[in-house]
């Protein structure tokens, strides 16, 4: 038995007692229905086998103090009934994607039926009827899968938003054979094997071990003509195209989630969800740092000297800048409302960051009026360091 059977089942119930039973009223429970169910006094009926089966499955953790406090947690912390089974045969409480079997280390078995030995291996080797290690779970609504994709956007449609086709590539039910792997007209075969249970079992000395049946991977039937479709598999790719709306401002490595529009569920349950990892492919002349957009913009020497008016490109336009006289190399001017529109209406700003630029190259004229500069203009400010070399040389 799995610990995801604590949480399905109600141990209280199946003994007909108070949660707040004593040990003594447990036993006393216990022993009633032990009698009135025992299958020496009730040969050949199923349903007195599985009342004393039940009962001493919950005896088996209420009578324990330790495993008794263990299964009340575990039922208040996830509470009963609130959990649902996902496809891979997990279970969902409140949506988020959790596997029960992975927190406890059953290590994700597919299907109950092959959880953990326990219990019903002991029951299978004490009613040697061979079919007590088979009984499937009842199969409720199941969630469908969760999906993941990737997506690239450039870098304005993800600055402004934008509606995109997306092409998603998952496993999906064969329509040709509706699933069951058969050629149409033709029908799985029970197996002869397990007799559609699913599973075998194999003794070793007082206990039986529960397995998949190899002749038909657990399935209970077999597949004799197979549907030219699937080639028996019952699966097949499907494909789907949904378009999805990514809001203005979706960043690089943002993942966004699109409840249900994962896979379908099966026999009703709720679709899964589907989550897009974005990438933002960059832009040749503009970055970002959260709302706001970056611009590097070279400005001459002059320009920053004597100031001037810039006119730069925006995301969808240009706007004039003013660079006051005297502006240093790598000042930082501020085009407000330039940058990225977030969805409550507000905008960042574009920062327009100033690079002087020094040329490599002169023209006569031009390297005579600079010396001319040179002669009249103060030194620069670095007395400082000189004194330093003076001290250190
Ligand atoms: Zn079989
Ligand atoms: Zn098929």
């Amino acid at each position: 038995m799995s610990s995801k059977d604590w949480i399905e089942k109600d141990f209280y119930a199946v003994l007909g007692v108070d949660k707040a039973a004593s040990a003594d009223d447990v036993k006393k429970a216990y022993r009633k229905l032990a009698r009135e169910s025992h299958p020496d006094h009730n040969p050949g009926d199923p349903k007195a086998e599985e009342r004393f089966k039940a009962a001493s499955e919950a005896y088996n953790v209420l009578s324990d103090s330790g495993r008794r406090r263990e299964y009340d947690e575990m039922r208040s912390l996830f509470g009963s009934g609130a959990f649902r089974r996902n496809a891979r045969g997990g279970a969902q409480p409140g949506g988020m994607p959790f596997d029960v079997s992975d927190m406890f280390g059953g290590g994700g078995a597919g299907d109950r039926r092959f959880g953990g030995a326990g219990f019903q291996d002991l029951f299978s080797s004490i009613f040697s009827g061979g079919q007590a290690g088979g009984q499937a779970a009842p199969r409720g609504p199941a969630r469908g899968r969760d999906v993941e994709t990737e997506v690239a956007l450039d870098f304005g449609d993800a600055v402004r938003g934008v509606t995109l086709p997306l092409t998603l590539r998952a496993p999906g039910v064969c329509d040709t054979c509706n699933g069951n792997g058969a050629k149409p007209g033709t029908q799985p075969r029970t197996c002869q094997v397990c007799h559609g249970a699913g599973v075998t079992t194999r003794n070793q000395g007082s206990f039986s071990f529960s397995e998949p049946c190899r002749n038909c991977q657990g399935v209970g039937t077999v597949v004799e003509e197979k549907c030219p479709e699937c080639h028996g598999s019952g699966g097949v790719t499907k494909t789907r195209t949904m378009n999805v709306r990514f809001p203005a401002g979706v960043a690089d490595g943002q993942r966004i989630r699109l409840a249900g529009r994962g896979e379908p569920g099966e026999r009703g349950g709720p679709a899964g969800d589907l989550f897009v990892h974005v990438k933002v492919r960059p832009d040749e002349l503009f970055g970002r740092t959260g709302d706001d957009l970056t611009l590097a913009v070279p400005v001459t020497f002059a320009e920053a000297v004597l100031g001037t008016d810039l006119r730069v490109p925006t995301l969808d336009g240009a706007v004039t800048l003013r660079v006051p006289p005297g502006t240093p190399s790598g000042r930082v001017l501020r085009a407000r409302g330039k940058g990225v529109v977030r969805r409550d209406g507000q905008a960042g700003d574009l920062l327009v960051t100033l690079d002087v630029v020094v040329p490599a190259r002169l023209s006569d004229e031009a390297r005579t009026a600079l010396e001319s500069f040179a002669e009249q203009s103060p030194p620069a400010a670095r007395e400082h360091l000189d004194a330093r070399v003076r001290r250190v040389s």
